[in-house]
């Protein structure tokens, strides 16, 4: 076979839709070797199914972005194909030109990631398959003729030339790639050379392709960029745009004959349609009430909000909560940052992000949104980071404070090793585990029990709801039950013997240290 002229694809991790549940997402960034690879990879990360082709149904939305950008830019769908990682030998031939991937963190020094690896030891699952998918044999073949090209949230992790030289990549998208692609592929195909790096302007809404395929979760875009200007978020957050109702609704109907409900993805969902920070609630209403009347729906999950909007405009929590028909055991889900609870470090880092709110009301904010969210049958999945540059152990106090104070809410902290980026890449260095005090331990001690406590009853209550397949629900759920036994172990281990300092703990494991408790810890009722 010729293989097609352009080959897009992913890494494997980025092929699943991890059951759905957006708790599951973290997964990813566990390193490898923590469970064993068949249970990961067909229980926690099962493969999205594919045509007979092997072209993914789902894949991420920024891939499906791009494959539109590119149909939309002039080249035929028989120029262009998605592939799934595992069936990229049948894409890639004589004709191929171009490899074109979207990876979220290809090194695997994200946020999550950091903190999982530079804890558990080992590296991530996302790192091993990038690195495998570039060392396909199949690409080794037809190497000669074919550029490589990587784009995607990640990108910015391969902006070194030595990096760049070790994996074979000939080029790097940093920023928006639809404006981009098209003509950097066309010089690509023509045999052309390219430049090693590209930045991607910023696209305007009505210039934003509209996707083909449904993406995995039934993603949708509903808004780009905030708009909040926190100093460590990537540069394309700062202009923020709404997409028309139109475009959206196009997406839905796409996502829709795919066989998904629609998930909006917007930084902020709760400010779609708003000119500036102050959220427009009939925008979000009419958006909500128009998804939902378009035929096939017939649910709305949602990505991201910020808690000072949810305080700022707690009726418009109260109506969409009645129009989605939540009910306590019927909630839904959405990923938020609370990243301290320190006002001094919100004034530093983060001014934008409180508004219309003070940084020193920000300790009050999050604890008032979260109980309008517990109010109106919310979950949030919050963030928490950890190491902030400038940080003092009174900024420490006050976020281990703040998580207290949230545990009876229903929800996820997930605490983040700080990475330098945006503003602060070229200024201040990201949170390692030796820089790892005392005080940090406890804000991530009592973020896991805070997440520990929680996630059997979320787990419990979603896979009732959850329309998947049983038998990898039971499973995961058994897995995920045992898991839990085992950390609570350790931090009870933590707790006892090294005085409440992870580092402590991990230094005496990675020097052979025994366990000292190898008793059962008893598995957590989920009722
Ligand atoms: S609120 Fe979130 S998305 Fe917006 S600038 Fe801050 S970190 Fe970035």
């Amino acid at each position: 076979m010729g293989g097609y002229k352009i080959v897009l694809t992913s890494d494997r991790t980025l092929m699943s839709e991890y059951g759905g549940a957006i708790f599951m997402g973290f997964s990813a960034c566990i390193p490898k070797g923590v469970i064993p690879d068949w249970a990961y990879f067909n229980i926690f990360c099962p493969s999205v199914k594919v045509d007979r082709r092997g072209s993914p149904l789902y894949t991420s939305y920024g891939l499906r972005k791009i494959e539109a950008a590119l149909l939309d830019y002039g080249f035929s769908e028989e120029e262009v194909a998605v592939a799934h990682p595992d069936y990229i030998d049948r894409f890639i031939g004589d004709s191929t030109r171009v490899i074109g991937l979207s990876e979220n963190d290809p090194l695997g020094i994200g946020p999550a990631t950091t903190t999982f690896t530079e804890i558990l030891g080992g590296e991530a699952y996302m790192a091993i398959k990038f690195r495998e998918l570039l060392s396909n044999q199949t690409l080794a073949k037809y190497r000669k003729n074919i550029k490589v090209i990587v784009g995607g949230p990640g990108a910015w992790q391969l902006e070194s030339e030595s990096v760049r030289n070790e994996l074979g990549i000939d080029c790097v998208i940093i920023g928006e790639g639809e404006k981009v692609v098209g003509p950097l592929f066309e010089k690509a195909i023509r045999g052309e050379e390219i430049p090693s790096i590209v930045y991607g302007d910023v696209v305007d809404v009505e210039e934003m392709p509209t996707i083909r395929r449904p993406a995995v979760c039934g993603l949708v875009e509903i808004s780009r960029g905030c708009g909040r200007g926190c100093a460590f978020c990537v540069p394309t957050m700062l202009k923020f745009r709404c997409r028309p109702l139109e475009d959206i609704l196009e997406e839905v109907r796409v996502t829709v004959r795919g066989g998904r409900n629609p998930l909006l993805h917007g930084e902020d969902v709760l400010r779609y349609g708003a000119k500036g920070i102050e959220a427009n609630p009939e925008a979000v209403m009419k958006l909500f009430k128009s998804v939902l009347s378009e035929p096939g729906v017939t649910s709305v999950s949602i990505s991201h909000f910020t808690l000072s909007t949810v305080v700022a405009t707690p009726r418009l929590i109260e109506n969409l909560s009645s129009l989605l028909g939540l009910s306590k055991n019927r909630w839904i889900s959405g990923q938020t940052g609370i990243e301290t609870g320190s006002p001094r470090m919100m004034s530093i880092h983060m001014r934008g992000k409180c508004k219309p709110f003070r940084p020193e009301d920000w300790p009050d904010v999050v604890v008032e949104a979260f109980q309008i969210l517990a109010d109106n049958n919310w979950v949030p999945c919050g963030t928490m980071i950890v190491g902030l540059p400038n940080e003092e152990p009174r900024d420490v106090d006050y976020s281990i404070e703040l998580v207290r104070n949230l545990k009876s809410f229903k929800s996820l902290v997930v605490p983040l090793f700080f990475v330098a980026a945006g503003s602060l890449e070229d200024k201040v260095r990201s949170f390692k585990l030796e820089d790892l005090t005392l005080k940090h331990s406890e804000l991530i001690l009592e973020c896991w029990e805070h997440n520990l406590r929680w996630t059997p009853i979320l787990m419990n209550e979603y896979f009732k709801l959850s329309t998947r397949n049983r038998i990898l629900c039971s499973l995961m759920s058994v897995i995920i039950r045992y898991g839990i036994g085992r950390v609570l172990k350790l931090i009870d281990e933590c707790r006892r013997v090294y005085g409440g300092d992870i580092k402590a703990i991990v230094e005496a494991y990675r020097k052979g240290a025994k366990r000292m408790y190898d008793e059962t810890y008893p598995i957590p009722s989920t009722s």
